[in-house]
């Protein structure tokens, strides 16, 4: 596995140097879905310290038996009714996908006194169905909505690229999330704005290149999943 941790730190140095960033501007989450508490605490023995999980019973269960400095994200569509599962845990939830689940957020997080939730707004940008989240057209609408409701401490954005070959709809896809929040930061405070979650194993080079400053790992880092 440290094999596997050095050739993705080494692959995200070369496209920071290429598109003449900071390393430090980029935050890899590795994503440890569908893999057991055991290949999280080898990670976390060979360095890393920030994980994520898309499942809210299994993140749950992930953070209550593991480490107590591993910083949780949580980037899966999130059910309304499993918030309570998440919300206490998580450092940052990439997928607030409907106004009715920051809604749902922004009450529970007054409801049990939690100090603020720090989320991303996801938005669909490939225009694939099966994808959750808000359309690029209603995004800042939905952005400056989202950021008047108490509780919710917003951040930025996050998008899944299509799963296609092609490079160039995934750079467009990259490319649209940078534009949308660049023409959203312009009626929200800088820090409201500053992230951008997108980049997976087989593309978070092309993110970096497109101002990423998130890339969410998996596969590359653990291996294959044999279920999604
Ligand atoms: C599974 C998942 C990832 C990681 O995908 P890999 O291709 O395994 O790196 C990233 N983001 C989200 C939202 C995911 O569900």
């Amino acid at each position: 596995m440290l094999d596997a941790i050095q050739r993705v730190e080494e692959r995200i140095q070369q496209a920071c140097r290429r598109s003449n960033r900071n390393r430090e501007e980029v935050t890899l989450v590795a994503v440890s879905k569908t893999f057991p508490a055991e290949y999280i605490v080898r990670a976390y023995e060979n360095g890393l310290r920030i994980f994520g999980e898309s499942r809210a019973q299994e993140f749950k269960g992930k953070v209550s038996g593991l480490a107590d400095d591993i910083e949780w994200h949580f980037i899966g569509h999130l059910q309304r009714n499993k918030i309570k599962y998440v919300l206490p845990y998580a450092h940052l939830i990439h997928s607030i996908d409907s106004i009715a689940l920051a809604e749902a957020a922004s009450e529970y997080a007054q409801n049990h006194a939690l100090p603020s939730v720090s989320v991303l707004m996801e938005v669909n940008t490939s225009g694939e169905e099966a994808k959750y989240g808000f359309s690029p057209r209603e995004a800042q609408d939905a952005f400056l909505k989202m950021n008047e409701m108490p509780g919710l401490d917003l951040k930025g954005f996050m998008t899944i690229a299509p799963f296609v070959s092609d490079e160039k709809k995934i750079r467009a896809s990259f490319e649209m999330l940078r534009r949308i929040k660049e023409a959203t930061s312009r009626f929200a405070p800088p820090e409201n704005t500053a992230e951008l979650s997108m980049g997976m194993s087989a593309d978070f080079e092309t993110a970096i290149e497109e101002g990423s400053t998130i890339v969410r790992v998996g596969t590359a880092i653990f291996g294959a999943r044999e279920v999604q």
